[in-house]
């Protein structure tokens, strides 16, 4: 137990993963019993990626009462319906990755009954049965209350600029009271009985004392790891890539309503499109393609000007065995990392902010509170990872030394009873708490080639006539909601634009 009633929290470092953290506590916890203080170093800076997120963002805009459209606006967001994945499969390959499900749910997921349509000689087209893949084709958006209130809702994520998110937030905090302090941390000091930290030193040698202390420092990991060594869990023997090369560039006219994720030589390159620039990284492996030549191929294969330096970042795919050690949380890269393939990084600091608030001590710290936190946080990185090993294991490329190696790689156990389940069955055993659903598994699985054999028994009792009504209205019915949507970028135009895009519009 960390003795001392909890008071002051300091939270160390200003990116997305502070920020999201200052402005998630001081609006559930408010400033008059707390204190909340931010220490940030524009001398180091931020990471500066992250800008692809999952619907789950909404949940979290929600609680803090923003207005979307504002939201939208001053990050120079669009609108992400999911991701597009070109060559995983196969070179040529093409599939999409939506968010929201397949069809209508009956009395089993809607995929079975369309591998009864498909296996009895349907199109193994499925995305025609989900209204966000259409309207990601058509290059459509929109949100479906606003054109229909009575219309299922179209599920969506955003593609914003991390640095204007973290300013966004860093307004929304302020204006609650949470304090601001710019400089570098060079001294951490640490109770000497209970190892606990008890105040950081900045370089100007002020001190700021803290009660609980908020890791969001990147993935040096400044007091969970340098102060006091939590651990790594090293995932890289599963998910090998351990670098990237990002650079934006300039808009080209259609503002796409997803991300695209192109398999390269030695990993993946992903276009994420914002309402003033495009987004653009090489997520690779240095053991199979140096940095020089991923940014040679990079700045290559852009579809605009560049409009910066690319810039390599190095990273270890894992997280940290402990997440809250002694008084100290960490969230963010601090905390982990986990690629970006599926943008589940800043999701998983709105998971992290949501347990502290779940098991917030009421006065000292307990073990069981330690203990609850940090088993909810490695089970949703281990469930994220398994999801994303799927994509590498699945391919049946073999064209590079790198694809070949992610096919004939080992897999987690866990991983392997799924696939197998998935092939045979059409069953991807997800459990209640996992973040990606049967819809997704299917997506990627199925996107990837991995057809299973046979489906869910219960299907087969429907009979035909009734069967083919069905799948047809579904198909419609999909239809019917993305033709009912404007273009994205006429959307955006309309509803959220920022002034940067007018800008480039007008230019
Ligand atoms: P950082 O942005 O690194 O911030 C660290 C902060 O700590 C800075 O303010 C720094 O100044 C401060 N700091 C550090 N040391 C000190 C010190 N000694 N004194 C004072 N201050 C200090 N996530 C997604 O959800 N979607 C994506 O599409 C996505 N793409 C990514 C692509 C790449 C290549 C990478 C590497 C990450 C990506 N992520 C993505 C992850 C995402 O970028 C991070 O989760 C998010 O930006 C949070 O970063 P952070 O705040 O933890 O760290």
């Amino acid at each position: 137990m960390t003795a001392g009633i909890i008071r002051n929290i300091v939270i160390v470092g200003g990116g997305t993963a502070g920020w999201m953290a200052a402005a998630a506590l001081s609006k559930v916890l408010g400033t008059q019993k707390y204190s909340l203080t931010l220490i940030e170093s524009d001398e180091i800076g931020t990471v500066g990626v992250g800008e692809a997120t999952i619907p789950t963002i909404q949940e979290f805009n929600r609680m803090l009462e923003i207005d979307e459209n504002l939201f939208v606006k001053e990050t120079n967001a669009s609108f992400k319906l999911g991701i597009r994945f070109l060559n995983w499969s196969a070179p040529g390959s093409d599939y999409f990755h939506p968010f929201g499900v397949f069809g209508v749910d009956m009395n089993v997921n809607f995929t079975h009954y369309w591998m009864r349509y498909h296996l009895a000689g349907g199109s193994a087209d499925f995305g025609q049965f989900n209204p966000q893949t259409l309207a990601a084709r058509l290059n459509r958006f929109s949100r479906m209350h606003e054109i229909n209130p009575r219309a299922p809702a179209v599920n969506y994520a955003f593609h914003f600029d991390a640095s204007l998110y973290a300013k966004f937030l860093r307004r929304y905090s302020e204006a609650r009271d949470v304090i601001r302090r710019e400089g570098k941390i060079t001294h951490v000091t640490q109770d000497p009985n209970s190892g606990d930290i008890t105040s950081l030193t900045l370089e100007n040698g002020q001190t700021i004392t803290g009660d609980l202390f908020i890791d969001c420092s990147g993935f040096r990991g400044l007091l969970i790891e340098q102060t006091l060594k939590s651990g790594y869990e090293d995932w890289s023997r599963w998910l090998p890539c351990n670098r990237a090369v990002a650079v934006p560039c300039d808009k080209v006219s259609g503002i796409t309503p997803f991300t695209t994720s192109t398999a390269r030589e030695a990993g993946w390159q992903w276009r994420i499109p914002l309402q003033h620039r495009t987004g653009n990284g090489y997520v690779f492996c240095d053991s199979f393609l140096s940095e020089d030549t991923a940014t040679d191929h990079l700045m290559q294969r852009l579809d605009g000007q560049p409009q910066a330096d690319p810039r390599v970042i190095r990273f270890v795919t894992g997280h940290r065995k402990k997440q809250w050690n002694h008084n100290v949380i960490a969230m963010g890269l601090a905390s982990g990392f986990l690629e970006p393939l599926e943008s589940t990084s800043i999701h998983l600091v709105q998971e992290a902010i949501m347990k502290l608030i779940k098991y917030f001590p009421r006065d000292n710290i307990t073990d069981s509170q330690r203990g609850s936190f940090n088993r909810d946080m490695l089970f949703a990185y281990d469930d994220v990872k398994d999801f994303l090993i799927a994509h590498y294991k699945t391919t049946t490329r073999e064209d590079t030394p790198f694809w070949a190696h992610c096919r004939h790689m080992d897999i987690p156990d866990s991983l392997q009873f799924r696939l197998e389940s998935f092939a045979q069955h059409n069953q991807s055993l997800v459990q209640p708490t996992e973040l990606f659903k049967e819809a997704s598994w299917f997506a990627v699985l199925a996107g990837q080639g991995l057809m299973p054999k046979s489906y869910h028994p219960v299907v087969d009792l429907m009979p035909e006539d009734e069967f083919r009504w069905r799948m047809d209205r579904v198909r419609e019915g999909s239809a019917g909601l993305a033709n009912a949507m404007p273009d994205h970028e006429a959307y955006i135009t309309r509803t959220c634009a920022s002034p940067q895009m007018v800008q480039v519009q007008s230019a």
